[in-house]
C-alpha cells in the first residue's frame, strides 16, 4: 500500500484543532466540564491535557469561598502565561457572580455563565476563529432556570451523574442560590436513560450529583426516592452512591432503600455545618442538633457499617469558644467516620457578612485543626473496625509500585499487590490491616 494512502488522514490530525479543561470545585463542576468535552470532541476537538498546546482553554470555576476566588484567578494568569495565544474561555459559579471581575483578567475572551454552558462550545469555536473583545455571556440569577444535562465520563469505574441543579434554601453564609438559581432537575426517565448510556460505556459506579439533591422533583413533580428506585432497575451498574444529602431532606424512606438496596452503597455525606442550635438558626439551617442525631441513629440502627461523612463550618459569626466546644462534643458523641471541616468564608451578597461577632483568622484555624485532629481520629476507628473481615472492592486501578486500588461498598479505600485484568471489577477481599495513617486498608484476596 502506497505510504500517501493516509495523508488526508494525518493531515485531518494535524489541522485538529485541540482544548484543554480546568475544573475547579464540587463534582458538579467535573459533570459538566465533561459534558463540555464531549461537546468540543463532537465538533471536531481532540482534547490534550496540555494547555499549552490547546488551541481553546476552558476553565470550569467554583466561587464557594474567598480562597475559591483566589485559586480561579491564579489559574487564569498561570494559564494564559503558558500560553498566550490561547483563547481562554471561563464558566461555573464564579463566571456567573463576578463576570465583570473574570473579563478584566489578562488573556480572558470568553466568560461564560451557568445558563450558557450549553452553548459554550459554539460561542468558543466561533470566537476562535474571529477573536475580537472579550464576551460576555451571563444572566440574571432569576433567569438561572435551564437544566445542563451532564455525567462525567472516561473514568472506567465512576461517572458523576447530575440530577438536580439550583438550590431554593437561603442558608446566611451561602451563595451557591445566587450561582446557580432555582431547584430544579430533568425527568427520572430521561436520568435513566443517561445511566443506561453511562452503564453502556462499561462504567460500574455511578455516584448522583446537584446542588441539594434531595431536593429533586421540583420541576417535574417527582421525588427523589423514586428516582432512586428507578435507577436501582438500571442493568449494567452495580453501585449507586448519594453524593451529599441535607439532614431534613434525608427521609426514614431513603435510609430504609439504601439499606435494602445492594447496589445503593452504605456511604452517607451529611452536612451539619455547626453542632450548636444557636449558630445553627442564625445559618437558617433546616434543622436543630436533634434532628441531625435522630437521622443518624437511624441509619446507625438500619446501615451498622455504614460510612458516614459530615460537613462542618467553624468560625461562623457569633460562634463562641462555648459553642464550638459544643459542635465538638455534639460530634464526638455522634462517632461519624469522617469530617470535612471548612473555616467560614464571607461572601458578598449574602446576610451572614452582616453579623457581629466574627471570629478572628487564628481562631478559625484554630478550631479547623482540633476537627481535623477529631475527624483523623474518628476515621481511624472506623477502618480498624473492619481489619480481619471480608469486603467487596470495585478496583479502580493502579498506582505507582503494582498497586492496585479501590473502594469498598462503605468507602474504604484498600490497596492490594496489582493483579491484571481486574479494573473496573468487583473483587472480594480480606482487610488485613491499616497503614500508619489510619486511612488506607491493605488487603488480599
Ligand atoms: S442548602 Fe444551603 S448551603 Fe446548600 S446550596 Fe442550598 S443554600 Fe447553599
Amino acid at each position: 500500500m502506497s505510504p500517501f494512502c493516509n495523508l488526508p488522514k494525518i493531515l485531518y490530525f494535524c489541522v485538529m484543532k485541540k482544548v484543554s479543561f480546568h475544573t475547579l470545585g464540587c463534582k458538579l463542576n467535573f459533570s459538566e466540564s465533561s459534558t463540555l468535552a464531549r461537546h468540543f470532541a463532537d465538533g471536531g476537538y481532540e482534547r490534550t491535557s496540555s494547555a499549552t498546546e490547546s488551541d481553546i482553554i476552558v476553565i470550569n470555576t467554583c466561587s464557594v469561598t474567598d480562597h475559591a476566588d483566589k485559586k480561579c484567578r491564579n489559574l487564569i494568569r498561570r494559564l494564559h502565561r503558558l500560553n498566550p495565544s490561547a483563547l481562554i474561555a471561563v464558566t461555573g459559579c464564579y463566571a456567573q457572580l463576578k463576570s465583570e471581575e473574570i473579563a478584566g483578567i489578562e488573556g480572558v475572551d470568553l466568560v461564560v455563565g451557568n445558563n450558557g454552558k450549553g452553548s459554550l462550545f459554539e460561542l468558543a469555536d466561533r470566537l476562535a476563529s474571529h477573536r475580537g473583545a472579550t464576551e460576555i455571556h451571563t444572566c440574571a440569577t432569576s433567569e438561572l432556570t435551564s437544566f445542563f444535562a451532564s455525567f462525567s465520563s472516561g473514568d472506567r469505574t465512576r461517572s458523576f451523574l447530575k440530577v438536580q441543579d439550583g438550590c431554593d434554601y437561603r442558608c446566611s453564609y451561602c451563595t451557591i442560590p445566587l450561582a446557580r438559581g432555582i431547584s430544579r432537575n430533568i425527568s427520572i426517565e430521561s436520568l435513566v436513560g443517561e445511566a443506561e448510556t453511562i452503564a453502556a460505556s462499561g462504567c460500574r459506579e455511578i455516584v448522583l450529583t446537584g446542588v441539594n439533591i434531595g431536593d429533586f422533583g421540583r420541576t417535574t413533580g417527582e421525588s427523589f426516592i423514586d428516582l432512586l428506585h428507578c435507577l436501582d432497575a438500571v442493568d449494567g451498574i452495580e453501585r449507586y452512591r448519594i453524593s451529599s444529602i441535607e439532614p431534613n431532606l434525608l427521609s426514614d424512606d431513603v435510609i430504609e432503600f439504601t439499606a435494602r438496596s445492594p447496589k445503593f452503597m452504605p456511604h452517607f455525606h451529611i452536612p451539619l455545618q455547626s453542632g450548636c442550635d444557636k449558630i445553627l438558626a442564625l445559618m437558617r439551617r433546616r434543622y436543630n442538633t436533634s434532628m441531625f442525631r435522630t437521622k443518624i441513629e437511624k441509619v446507625r440502627r438500619h446501615i451498622p457499617d455504614a460510612f458516614i461523612g459530615i460537613d462542618v463550618i467553624v468560625g461562623f459569626p457569633g460562634e463562641t469558644d462555648d459553642d464550638f466546644e459544643q459542635t465538638y462534643a455534639f460530634l464526638e458523641s455522634l462517632q461519624p467516620s469522617f469530617l470535612h471541616v471548612f473555616p467560614y468564608s464571607e461572601r458578598a451578597d449574602t446576610d451572614a457578612i452582616h453579623m457581629d461577632g466574627k471570629v478572628s483568622p487564628e481562631n478559625k484555624e484554630r478550631r479547623a485543626a482540633r476537627l481535623g485532629e477529631l475527624s483523623r481520629r474518628l476515621h481511624r476507628n472506623f477502618v480498624e473496625r473492619f481489619v480481619g473481615q471480608r469486603a467487596v472492592m470495585l478496583v479502580e486501578g493502579i498506582r505507582k509500585g503494582g498497586i492496585m486500588f479501590g473502594y469498598t461498598g462503605n468507602y474504604l479505600r484498600c490497596e492490594m499487590p496489582y493483579e491484571k485484568g481486574l479494573t473496573g471489577k468487583l473483587i472480594e477481599i480480606t482487610i488485613k490491616e491499616i497503614d500508619d495513617d489510619g486511612t488506607i486498608v491493605k488487603a488480599t484476596r
